[in-house]
């Protein structure tokens, strides 16, 4: 998981690092591990980045260090390499077409080979991740240009990729040829050319969704910006655009792969309720992420949404902690319940996903403490079972509650009346009113890509 934007102003921009760092606040959800910004005047590049949430890296003085026309912007969410200072990016690396900076959202599968290899031709890195290796093809390349020299690098690696790279002069974005991460093109007032993860970043900066980067497509801007150009990455990939996106991470006010995700996660709901209806009295979304899909249930089902589970929004997510023993805690920190909404009352609960379990039964625990009768609990999406190798930070296969137990025995678990979660039918039926290919494999375990 990871936030990427990049920025060419039109005639009035001055400073597109302004957009890039806004970009990036829009795009926190993606990553909270670190950020940075790097921007060009035409002649040099100028960086600022650090550890930690964008509004804490970067202050007014920091902001005033990005001069120039273009910028890339980047949010960081560890899936390679750790947290560590030397992982934040944009990397920037000294190649043979000046300075290069590069942000990258999703996760190469083939690294170690690749970087065995720049190793033993003399490559030192810098970092512990996968991005580093397409910077480092890029350095050691003997293409006459940047954009050769990207093309050549992206040929040897295999995996997700949403990328924008930049000289002083240039401004690259890219997907890789099975679309797994969004990626999309938005036009600002002035003329300015931008790319971002998602479209809740071009709102913010009023920029205009035109299209999104296609998978394979590489879009070019230089010169005087005012134009793109458009080419492809060699040979054809069946899209794998991924599913979890529209399911969990994005944000519902943005559109992805065709699809506005708010809309998607009301009709997955919608279908839940058609597929696994139950009697209560009242329907109870998990904040934030299981609202949309309540909505959806609501509709279908007439029961009536209260919004009796409260979440304390200065806290992380509780997923990335590191132990079990403090997660369990930390969902109580997130999480508290409106006793006198819920008492006598059967209780849907609505959720998107269950990843160990440990939220579900935490917060039924503390629905039954407040006096629910019944606590029935719907899922949006079936249950997933394999780690992501393409970009989300997903736990081991050990951990997914999934592998370990049945559907009735994660009832059990987590203490509820009943469970039921969307069928992987279903959530295909939905998805696939913007015809194309998912990547699914947290739930099937089929790897659009050999891992080796
Ligand atoms: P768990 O307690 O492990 O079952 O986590 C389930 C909760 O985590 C659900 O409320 C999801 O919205 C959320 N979730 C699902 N996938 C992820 C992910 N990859 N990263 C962070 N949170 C997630």
């Amino acid at each position: 998981m990871c936030g990427i934007v990049g920025v060419w102003g039109g005639s009035i921009t001055t400073e597109a690092s302004i957009f890039a760092y806004l970009g990036s606040y829009a795009q926190q959800h993606r990553g909270q591990a670190s950020a940075g910004v790097v921007s060009s005047d035409e002649e040099y590049l100028y960086q600022e980045a650090g550890v930690g949430r964008v509004r804490e890296i970067f202050t007014e003085e920091r902001l005033k260090r990005l001069p120039g026309r273009i910028a890339i912007g980047h949010n960081r969410y560890a899936t390679t390499g750790d947290t560590g200072a030397c992982n934040v990016q944009p990397l920037v690396a000294e190649t043979p077409f000046g300075r290069v900076a590069l942000a990258h959202n999703g996760n190469l599968v083939n690294t170690s080979s690749v970087r065995q290899m720049l190793t033993e031709r003399g490559v030192l890195f810098k970092s512990t991740t996968d991005t580093e290796i397409i910077l480092q093809l890029i350095a050691t390349s003997k293409e006459e240009t940047l954009l050769a020299a990207l093309r050549k690098a992206l040929m040897e690696v295999e995996g997700a990729y949403s990328l924008v790279v930049m000289n002083a002069k240039e401004l690259i974005a890219v997907r890789d040829p099975r679309g797994f991460r969004p990626l999309c093109i938005g036009t600002l007032a002035d003329g300015g050319h931008v790319f971002a993860s998602e479209t809740c970043a071009l709102d913010l900066i009023e920029a205009i969704h035109v299209r999104d980067v296609l998978p394979g497509e590489i879009v070019q801007v230089y010169g005087d910006g005012k134009n793109m150009y458009c080419s492809f990455l060699p040979g054809m990939e069946r899209q794998r655009a991924c599913l979890f996106e529209l399911v969990y991470f994005a944000r519902p006010d943005s559109n992805v792969f065709g699809h506005n995700v708010y809309v998607t996660r009301k009709a997955f709901g919608a279908q839940l309720a058609r597929e696994a209806p139950a009697r209560a009295d009242i329907i109870v979304p998990v904040p934030d992420s299981g609202v949309p899909a309540a909505l959806g249930f609501s509709e279908v089902s007439g029961i009536p949404i209260e919004h009796a589970l409260i979440r304390n929004h200065y806290v992380g997510r509780t997923f990335i902690e590191p132990t079990q023993s403090i997660r369990h805690f930390g969902v109580k920190v997130k999480h508290n319940v409106i006793r006198r909404v819920i008492f006598g009352k059967r209780v849907v609960v609505v959720d998107d996903s269950i990843v160990r379990g440990t939220t579900s039964k935490k917060l039924i625990e503390m629905i039954r403490n407040a006096g629910a009768r019944e606590v029935h609990v719907r899922v949006s999406s079936p249950p997933p079972r394999e780690p992501c190798y393409y970009g989300i930070n997903t736990p081991t296969r050990e951990e997914y509650i999934a592998n370990k137990h049945t559907v009735a025995e994660i009832c059990q678990y987590i203490n509820a009346d009943s469970l039921v979660y969307l069928s992987y039918q279903g959530m295909l039926e939905v998805a696939q009113k913007v015809p194309q290919g998912y990547c699914t494999t947290c739930w099937t375990s089929i790897h659009p890509i050999r891992i080796l």
